[in-house]
C-alpha cells in the first residue's frame, strides 16, 4: 500500500520555461555580460530551466568567477507573480496517503514558487534541499525515518533521471518519472508517464 507520495517541484507540479525568462533574466544577463562559458547561450538557458545551476556551470564551462557569481544572484531572486501548475497536477490531490515536497535549489527562490503556486498546504513536508549541504537521498531517508515507512510504501515523483529518480533508486523507492514531453526513455524509471491522470492506476496496483 502506497502511504506517501514525494513530489518534486520544478517541471513536476509547474513548467519552469514558463517563469524562467523572468525569473532566470539577471542571472542570463550576467552569464551573457562575461562571456566565461562555452557561449552556447540557448543550451545555457535550457539547461538552467532543469538542471541544478553547479551541474550546468560545470558541463558549460562556466569559469569560477562567474559559476560564484551566478550562485550569489540565485540566492537573492525570487518570483513575485502569480505561477499556474500544470493543468493536469490538480489529479494528484484524490490520490491516497501523505504529500511531501522535495525540491533541490536555492532556499528564497523555491520558496517564492511554492507560495506563488499557493500550494503550502498540500504539503505535510516541505524540504529545500541545499545541494552543498544535503542531498534529496538524505531527506528521503528522513521521511522514511521519521514516518515509519518502509520502502515499498512510498512514490517519488519527479521529471529528472539524474536527481529525485536517482535518490529514490538508491533507497528501492519505486520512481514515477513525469515526462510529458518524452524527453526520457521508460526505462529511467519504474514508472513512466505523460499525464497525472496515469498516476491513479499506478498507487492503486501497487496497493
Ligand atoms: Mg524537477
Amino acid at each position: 500500500m502506497i502511504r506517501a507520495i514525494i513530489y518534486d517541484l520544478d517541471n513536476t507540479i509547474f513548467p519552469v520555461p514558463a517563469i524562467g525568462n523572468v525569473l532566470f533574466g539577471p542571472v542570463f544577463d550576467l552569464i551573457a555580460q562575461t562571456g566565461q562559458h562555452n557561449h552556447d547561450m540557448e543550451a545555457i538557458k535550457y539547461a538552467i530551466m532543469r538542471t541544478p545551476f553547479r551541474l550546468v556551470a560545470q558541463r558549460h564551462g562556466f569559469s569560477q568567477e562567474l559559476t560564484q557569481a551566478g550562485i550569489n544572484l540565485q540566492e537573492t531572486l525570487e518570483y513575485h507573480q502569480p505561477i499556474a501548475p500544470f493543468e493536469d497536477y490538480p489529479l494528484t490531490h484524490s490520490l491516497p496517503g501523505e504529500r511531501f515536497l522535495v525540491t533541490t535549489g536555492f532556499d528564497k527562490m523555491q520558496r517564492s514558487k511554492i507560495r506563488q503556486l499557493g500550494i503550502e498546504g498540500e504539503f505535510k513536508e516541505i524540504h529545500v534541499v541545499n545541494p552543498t549541504l544535503s542531498s534529496k537521498k538524505e531527506v528521503f531517508a528522513g521521511i522514511l525515518e521519521r514516518y515509519g515507512y518502509a520502502p515499498n510504501e512510498v512514490l517519488v515523483i519527479g521529471d529528472d533521471p539524474e536527481s529525485e529518480i536517482a535518490a529514490a533508486k538508491a533507497l528501492n523507492i519505486a520512481t514515477v518519472l513525469y515526462d510529458p514531453a518524452g524527453n526520457f526513455s521508460p526505462n529511467e524509471a519504474t514508472y513512466h508517464i505523460k499525464h497525472y491522470s496515469q498516476l491513479a492506476a499506478i498507487v492503486q496496483g501497487l496497493g
